[in-house]
């Protein structure tokens, strides 16, 4: 299979805008969970830059559980993101929902995401494949590494190398967090793939005081990178402030990761 350690030896390393994901460097992806205000979005941009992210994230197509929940700016969204790139130089990863925005994403975005919800979505994996557009898989809820990889592998068959595996916890019998953090998968894909593995310790956990000590676990257990929310009033935010970090928090924890990088 395309996306496996015996097809490829070496590690896929994926340069985004000149940002190389896969790299030995770990890449800090940052930002709100949805894009809001335009000056909001482009504040905390500034905020995660200056404290070391490398890219940019906001969701402008929010896939809530429920439907009276807020459902993101969509296209507008999108142009916040533009607009915050283009004053930081930070490049931004979204969530695409549907294949008919697929030209929208391939413009606007630098890094098309595919959420947890749709990890399944085959009709979405065919197309986002179809393209050399990088793509950020998540997790699905539920899927196991075998059904992660193969779904990655729907991206890779169709042609896109430039594939990059988040783990972003899953659903145990456990309720205190929102999921649980699979640490183990981390070292078990890279063992099994070539791809880029990247933590999402703000999903995994949904509580903010548990992003720190679960980026710093992600990183020691070898991730290339981190997608962490970050949110300067996280009481107000639209979208998972519970989960979110404030700016402050996030400068000292990079300070802690560049530490624990270091040494592995
Ligand atoms: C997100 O990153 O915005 C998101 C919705 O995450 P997930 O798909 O992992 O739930
Ligand atoms: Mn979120």
């Amino acid at each position: 299979k395309l996306v496996s350690r015996e097809f490829k030896k070496e590690n896929t390393i994926i340069d985004v805008n000149g940002v190389k994901i896969g790299d030995k460097k770990i890449t800090i992806m940052a930002g709100p969970c949805a894009v809001e205000r335009l000056e909001l979005t482009v504040g905390i941009a500034h905020e995660v830059k200056s404290a070391g992210a490398t890219v940019l994230r906001g969701g402008a197509y929010k896939p809530r559980t429920s439907p009276y929940s807020f459902q993101g700016l969509g296209r507008e969204g999108l142009d916040y993101l533009v607009e915050a790139k283009k004053q930081t130089g930070l490049p931004v990863v979204s969530e695409i929902l549907d294949t008919r925005d697929i030209e929208l994403f391939l413009e606007k975005a630098d890094i098309i995401q595919i959420g947890a919800r749709n990890m399944q979505n085959f009709e979405l994996l065919k197309e986002v494949g179809a393209y050399d557009k990088p793509v950020l898989l998540k997790r699905g809820l539920s899927a196991t590494i075998k059904e992660f990889l193969l779904s990655a592998e729907y991206i890779m068959s169709r042609g896109n190398r430039n594939v990059m595996l988040c783990e972003r916890g899953i659903r145990t019998f456990e309720t205190q967090y929102r999921n649980t953090l699979d640490l183990a998968a981390i070292p078990t894909l890279k063992d099994l793939s070539h791809l880029p593995v990247i933590v999402d310790p703000s999903h995994a956990t949904g509580k903010w005081d548990l992003v720190a000590p679960m980026s710093k676990a992600a990183i020691a257990a070898g991730a290339d990178g981190l997608l962490i929310e970050v949110h300067s009033n996280p009481e107000c935010a639209l979208c998972d402030g519970e989960e979110s970090i404030r700016p402050s928090k996030f400068k000292e924890l990079m300070g802690d990761l560049r530490k624990i990088a270091a040494a592995v």
